[in-house]
């Protein structure tokens, strides 16, 4: 149970040291080897547990910094943990490059669209405007094989559903899909049914 168990790229391996991060926290642990395999995950987790690094640390690991395409998709209910989720990223990715962008609404649209014309490997974004900019193709998810929830039951509460059912459209058919909720309700229940396939689950 120390993070070189999961034999890490060495700049990443870097970059959770420098965020002063000594051991897995058991949630990181439990996910951290399921996610590098590309398995399905569905975790009941709350906050302060680690589970943003919990599935952060996976994607930059499978992140292939080369090509220049949307790699990975994080969806998050506010604007402002998006920013926090993005800036752990950065952080941990810190030395492997991984441009990380953040697209929510209450911004100005033309500043995404702008940086998307440079290289992007991951978005955190609210549901809303990533769609928006998928539907405009100015965001290309057709080759992102990794999409998290985070705090799915708020953004399946929120009348994000058919949002998120139409961004996984865009999805390609190979993909891996990691669902991290505080709480089970029934949205979720049906979320998993539609579009989970074999998830480990997850319950600390
Ligand atoms: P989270 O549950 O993702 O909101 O994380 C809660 C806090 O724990 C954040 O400040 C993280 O940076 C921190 N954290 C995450 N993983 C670890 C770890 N393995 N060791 C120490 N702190 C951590």
């Amino acid at each position: 149970n120390e993070f070189e168990d999961f034999c890490l790229n060495r700049d990443l391996q870097m970059g959770i040291y420098e965020k002063g991060y000594e051991k897995p926290s058991p949630i990181q642990e439990e996910s951290i080897p399921i996610a590098l395999a590309g398995r399905d995950i569905l975790a009941r987790a709350k906050n302060g547990t680690g589970k943003t690094a919990a599935y952060l640390i996976p994607i930059i690991e499978r992140v292939k910094i080369n090509l220049n395409e949307i790699q990975a998709l994080v969806i998050v209910p506010t604007r402002e943990l998006a920013l926090q989720t993005s800036q752990l990223c950065k952080e941990l990715g810190k030395h492997i490059k991984v441009q990380v962008m953040v697209s929510t609404g209450g911004t100005n649209l033309r500043d995404d669209i702008l940086r998307l014309y440079n290289p992007v490997h991951v978005v955190v974004a609210t549901p809303g405007r990533i769609l928006d900019l998928i539907e405009r193709k100015v965001a290309v998810v057709k080759n992102c094989g990794m999409l998290v929830l985070d705090e799915a039951d708020k953004l399946l509460s929120m009348d994000f559903k058919n949002c998120l059912d139409t961004i996984i459209s865009y999805l390609p058919v190979k993909r891996q899909i990691m669902l991290f909720s505080a709480t089970f309700p029934v949205t979720v229940k049906e979320f998993k049914e539609r579009h989970l396939s074999k998830p480990y689950e997850i319950n600390l």
